[in-house]
């Protein structure tokens, strides 16, 4: 079959649904075509619904931090069934030496036994460290390990960032994973006075946690992308993915996995990378070579329910941390029945482990058998669960969440490149400018701003 239509947006997750929300609002529902490769919207953002829990099968929410994801959200009319972490879950822990110790905002933490006395020193001397010199890309943990020490980079910094992206914080790119933490660096000469300035300009800002409260719907997280494709419905084709792109008269063509063809004057690329190099290949084998080598990392998140009374540990948190140093295989457990009640049934405890990302490729391929053991013999001990999980439900994401490493800069340049050389082709979505679901919805208004620009 071939459909003609005005844009198409290859891919259904976060991005693409924000994106075919906003276009077929300016352009008319007709104008716009969603292929996407699953049988079900929202990529890596999805919710199952099973005995009364609520699993989310990656993110559990979005800070609610960004006017953009809010004001999306009011504009689909979903504000009122937004719910907020339960603010008794704001407690944080970091496994250090076997056991959960909690991380305290300053001045507390200085007298927490997170880091050794040397540690805690060492981090005091963060206001007197110069200010980085020169341009040259600087990994996550060598900047943590310039600015606040050896230890802390790997007990609070590598964690953090293995908890955020499945990632290796001596690979990752500090400017294009924490941009704003560079820029503070670059503005404020130090992360002390850059943190006393944001401290002066808002009360509340935790100086230890990320700002913003995470925040879901009472459907789960999942709903956002599945109510937009419902209401797009029959726009979105779902198990027929974008397989060849090419360019002919001024118009796009798209070769779909089902042999349809869609003809359209835009096209927006909200798919994964990879499989935006294999369809790109033969028509920009350039751009293809630079979307092929954006690594990701895999990981595998666990969800475990149990009787409240199976659990002796208190689960008034948000969840835990591990330092690689920990010698555990988990990454990290959120107290997902804590930070969303909704999520589980009364009475009942819904745990979510993440076991992989970059520092641990294997364990994505470890059997669902192999996985629940790690949590038995990793997490049970912690929390001191009695007996078997009473739910378990495993999610696994190969290829999961985008790597940016040193190199990101360039491939950033090459795609806008691309875009400059090939008018009406968008890139947009999590592999480029921030992976968090917020950045997922800046990235896609941004592209039909570009779009919209650009069809004047
Ligand atoms: C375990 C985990 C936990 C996370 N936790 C959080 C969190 O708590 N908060 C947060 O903000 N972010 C979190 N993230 C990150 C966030 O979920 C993702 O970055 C975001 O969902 C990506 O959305 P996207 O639409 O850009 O990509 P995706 O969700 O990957 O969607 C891309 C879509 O393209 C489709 N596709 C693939 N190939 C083709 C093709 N050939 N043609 C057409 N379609 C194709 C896919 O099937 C998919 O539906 C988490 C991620 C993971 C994996």
């Amino acid at each position: 079959m071939t459909y003609e239509t005005k844009v198409a947006i290859l891919g259904a997750g976060v991005t693409g649904m924000c994106a075919a929300h906003y276009l077929s609002e300016l352009l008319g529902r007709e104008s716009v075509l969603v292929l996407e490769a699953a049988q079900s919207p929202g990529g890596t953002t999805r919710t199952e619904c099973i005995d009364g829990f609520r699993l989310d099968w990656g993110p559990n929410g979005f800070l609610d931090r960004e006017p953009l994801t809010l004001k999306w959200v009011d504009d689909l009319g979903l504000t009122d069934s937004l719910v907020r972490a339960n603010e008794a879950a704001a407690k944080r822990f970091i496994l250090k030496n076997g056991n959960l110790v909690e991380i305290k905002p300053p001045p507390a933490f200085m007298f927490s036994p997170l880091l050794s006395v040397a540690g805690r020193m060492r981090l005091l001397c963060e206001p007197f460290v110069p200010q980085k010199s020169n341009d040259n890309p600087e990994t996550i943990w060598n900047f943590a390990a310039r600015r606040i020490g050896h230890e802390a980079a790997d007990t609070l910094v590598s964690c953090m960032v293995s908890g955020v992206f499945g990632g290796d914080a001596k690979q990752l790119s500090l400017e294009h994973c924490f941009p704003r933490m560079a820029a503070m660096e670059k503005e404020y000469g130090t992360l002390f006075k850059a943190l006393m300035s944001k401290r002066r300009a808002n009360k509340k800002t935790s100086a230890m946690g990320p700002s913003g409260v995470l925040t879901t719907f009472s459907e789960g997280i999942g709903f956002l992308p599945a109510h937009v494709a419902e209401q797009l419905d029959p726009r979105v084709l779902f198990g027929n993915g974008a397989r060849r792109i090419t360019r002919e008269n001024k118009e796009y063509r798209v070769e779909t996995s089902n042999g349809d063809t869609v003809n359209a004057q835009y096209v927006i690329v909200a798919m994964p990378t990879y499989a935006a190099a294999d369809a790109l290949a033969d028509f920009d084998a350039d751009v293809a070579k630079v979307l092929a080598q954006i690594p990701y990392a895999d990981i595998a998140v666990i969800c475990t329910g149990y009787s409240r009374e199976q659990i002796a540990h208190d689960v008034n948190g948000f969840g835990f941390l591990v330092p690689r140093s920990e010698g555990k295989r988990m990454l990290g457990c959120l107290w997902t029945s804590s930070i969303f009640p909704h999520e589980a049934p009364d009475g009942s405890v819904l745990l979510r482990t993440m076991i992989g990302g970059a520092t641990d490729p294997d364990a994505v391929r470890l059997s669902d058998a192999q996985l629940l053991d790690i949590v038995h013999r990793e997490v049970h001990p912690l929390m001191r669960v009695n007996g078997a999980p009473k739910f378990t439900r495993i999610f696994r994401h190969v290829r999961g969440i985008p790597q940016y490493l040193l190199n990101h800069g360039q491939n950033l340049e090459a795609i806008a490149a691309a875009e400059q050389r090939n008018p009406g082709l968008y890139f947009a979505g999590n592999a480029y400018r921030g992976v968090g679901l917020n950045d997922c919805v800046v990235s896609a208004v941004r592209a039909v701003e570009r779009l919209a620009a650009d069809d004047k």
